[in-house]
């Protein structure tokens, strides 16, 4: 994903390579050339006016003494700020004191949610969870046996009302498999809500009916990080309507140019919580965002 943007960085940092000194026209023409690697990777342009400024007056002051010669000097404070925007510490789930804990997922179709319904709950399965999938997505025909699809592989069991019994409220569902999880010692509950393929008023009164509902102990919104920019406004619209704890990142394996990435965090204020980098279940983790930024430095 990063590779356009990894190649420029690292061209840019390299002519530091081998200076004494840097000028502040030094300074200036590498945060110019950076400027423009990171509007190139469609890094939205509030967060590259931020990173910049960062960047700018940090390597200004940077005294040249120590290990460092100027050009590594450099090199750190880009990675150091890279760290920032990504949101800096990694950021663990955040758990109910009390089981079941509630994860919701919302995001547009497509966005790769329940997909990463699957991913979670064996990620969870793997850290010693039991969790629970519960389909609260009944617009689509096909999205209640998709999850259960994905929860078979996964090995989680999946919640859905039964077909012809008239259940067919989301709200509803998603609250009634809270004793479901009690009742089958579930320690989390992962709830699938529904999508659309461009941001749309009823799905997100629903999504918020559902938050409201079950109050979660984490709003995750997924995003695809192949949609470019629009990630940003999807990402400004979810945050109004429905309002979010964490973002995942998925299809962080395309070859988009990541501005998406870098931009969510610190447009919308919300830390990225999980990375998912492929259509299998495990292309899944958490997401560091230091690691990120070594990614990206190359
Ligand atoms: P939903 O509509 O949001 O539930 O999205 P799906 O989970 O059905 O995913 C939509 C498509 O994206 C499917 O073809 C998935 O296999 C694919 N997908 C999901 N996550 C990833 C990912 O991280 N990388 C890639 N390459 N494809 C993904």
């Amino acid at each position: 994903m990063f590779d356009t943007l990894s190649d420029r960085l690292t061209s840019v940092l390299q002519n530091l390579r081998g200076r004494g000194r840097l000028s502040e026209a030094d300074v200036d023409a590498t945060a110019r050339e950076i400027r423009i690697a990171l509007l190139e990777a469609d890094v939205a342009l509030p967060v590259v006016r931020t990173f910049i400024a960062n960047v700018k007056e940090r390597a200004k002051g940077a005294e040249v003494s120590g290990a460092l010669n100027p050009a590594q000097q450099v090199v750190k404070i880009v990675n150091e700020e890279l760290v920032k925007i990504l949101g800096g510490e990694t950021r663990r789930l955040n758990l109910a004191k009390t089981p079941p804990s509630v994860i919701m997922l919302a995001g547009l179709q497509g966005s790769g949610k329940t997909t990463l319904a699957g991913k979670l709950a064996r990620w969870l399965t793997s850290q010693g969870h039991t969790p629970l999938l519960v389909a609260c997505d009944l617009q689509r025909p096909n999205a209640v046996n998709q999850l259960q699809v994905v929860g078979e592989r996964a090995g989680v069991p999946t919640y859905a009302p039964e077909p012809g019994n008239g259940v067919g409220d989301p709200v509803d569902v998603a609250r009634r498999s809270i004793d479901e999880a009690k009742r089958a010692q579930h320690d989390i509950v992962i709830v699938d809500t529904a999508g659309r393929l461009g941001v749309d008023e009823e799905m997100m009164r629903q999504a918020a009916d559902i938050r409201e509902a079950v109050q979660p102990d984490e709003v995750l919104f997924v995003v695809d990080a192949m949609i470019g920019q629009d990630a940003v406004t999807t990402a400004e619209a979810f945050r109004d309507g429905v309002g979010f704890t964490g973002v995942v990142l998925t299809k962080l394996d395309g070859d988009a140019r990541g501005g998406a990435a870098l931009s969510v965090r610190e447009v919308t204020g919300q830390p990225i919580l999980f990375a998912s980098n492929g259509e299998k279940l495990e292309d899944f983790d958490a997401f560091h965002p230091d690691r990120m930024a070594s990614r990206i430095l190359g």
